[in-house]
Parts: C-alpha cells; sequence; structure tokens
C-alpha cells in the first residue's frame, strides 16, 4: 500500500490552523468555568514553552493541550482534569454536533487532499485522542481513509525511519511537507532520499535558518507546493 505514498503531510499549522482552532474553543471554555483571560493566559504560557525550547535548539514540537489543562487545574481546582475536559468537548470534537470547526483548516488544505487524495498519507504528532479529535471536528475524515491518518508519540523521523525503509520493502515517500524544520531536517538526516517542504504558516515559531542545509524547500501555501510535487 504504501508503494503508492508520495506526499506525508503534517496537521498542526501545515493543514490546520490550531491556534484559531484553540482560540475559537473559548467559548466551550467558559461554559467550563474558563473565563476569556484564563483561557488566553493558559494558551500563551504554552506557545512560550514551545518558543523557549525550540529557540534552545532541543523541542519536541508539541503544543501541548495537557500541559494547558494541567495550568487551569492548578487555578480552578483537580476537577479540572483532562477527563473532565474531554468528556464536555468530545460530542463536538467527535463532529457529533452540527458546528464543525471546518473553518479552521487553511484556505487551500481541503484541495490540496482532494486533489492527492490516492498519493498522499497524514502524519500527526501528539496526543491520539487529540490528533483524532481535531481530525474529526474539522471534517479532515472526509479527505482521509483512516488506513491514511498516523499519530505518533515519537518523533516524526524515528516514526518515518521505522516505517518507512526501503530494506522493509516499503520506500521512503518521496516528499515531506511540515512547518517544523526541525523534523524536516531530522528526517533528511535519516532519509535523504526524501524532498523536505517546511511551509511557513502564520504563528509560527522558529527562524527554519538553523536548520536550512536539511530543508530543499521554503513555503507560504500548499498552492505552493502543487508546483513542487507536480
Ligand atoms: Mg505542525
Amino acid at each position: 500500500m504504501l508503494k503508492d505514498i508520495k506526499i506525508v503531510i503534517d496537521l498542526d499549522n501545515t493543514l490546520l490552523d490550531s491556534h484559531k482552532l484553540w482560540e475559537s474553543l473559548g467559548e466551550d471554555m467558559e461554559k467550563l468555568g474558563v473565563s476569556k483571560e484564563l483561557w488566553k493566559e493558559a494558551r500563551a504560557r504554552e506557545s512560550a514553552r514551545i518558543k523557549e525550547a525550540e529557540e534552545k535548539g532541543d523541542y519536541l514540537q508539541l503544543y501541548s493541550i495537557e500541559n494547558i489543562i494541567d495550568f487551569l487545574k492548578e487555578k480552578l481546582g483537580s476537577r479540572f482534569d483532562f477527563l473532565f475536559v474531554f468528556y464536555h468537548f468530545l460530542p463536538r470534537f467527535a463532529g457529533l454536533l452540527n458546528d464543525s470547526k471546518e473553518d479552521c483548516l487553511f484556505p487551500d488544505s481541503k484541495a490540496f487532499l482532494e486533489k492527492h487524495k490516492k498519493e498522499i498519507i497524514l502524519l500527526s504528532f501528539g496526543n491520539g485522542v487529540v490528533q483524532l479529535s481535531k481530525i474529526l471536528t474539522t471534517r479532515l475524515n472526509r479527505y482521509l481513509d483512516p488506513d491514511r491518518i498516523f499519530i505518533t508519540k515519537k518523533e516524526k523521523w524515528q516514526f518515518f525511519s521505522e516505517n518507512w525503509k526501503a530494506d522493509r520493502g516499503n520506500f521512503p515517500p518521496k516528499f515531506m511537507i511540515d512547518d517544523c524544520p526541525r523534523n524536516l531536517r531530522l528526517i533528511k538526516e535519516h532519509n535523504p532520499s526524501v524532498i523536505t517542504i517546511c511551509i511557513r504558516r502564520p504563528e509560527v515559531y522558529v527562524d527554519e535558518n538553523i536548520h536550512r542545509r536539511s530543508i530543499n524547500f521554503v513555503v507560504k501555501s500548499l498552492t505552493e507546493v502543487e508546483e513542487i510535487v507536480k
């Protein structure tokens, strides 16, 4: 199956405007007793943590809802934990409510997936429940079959190398699209034949220059990617 795969694509800040998604959840959080200010503060702290780690050059790219919830738990009390939040959010996240968060996808995402349906897979890093929830609530599952969705807590380069090595009969996909320069650098180091494409959406945290030698292309949109993968 993987011999047909040409493109591996990232979810957060590549297909999905994750900042916008979390922002849009503010109203729901208010119903759980989280003020707009506190929700903003919790997310800002998490962004700052990632930025700091990335500047040190040693971070694992993950905007963690668990960290955000832990912070809120400190402020609001122990009942406010991961299960509590997801108990209230899962119906929405699972697409069971009518108001999807489809508008949090970048404008060119759906067309890109549609066009490359047969040759693309999604590789997302993070908590499986959270990542799958994002996929469902934005209706991305309409564009990706379940066997084309991979969510891992391992670093992407590790997952990539373990699953898509030529000596295991699965030839590495040709293109890797991600907003995280560090992911691309590490994938390239371990799989030199992969063409790495760094997509710079809004709300990005780091200058790609430190990883530049391992990145083949830097683009601003998936429309630009079309020129490269065609
Ligand atoms: Mg990303």
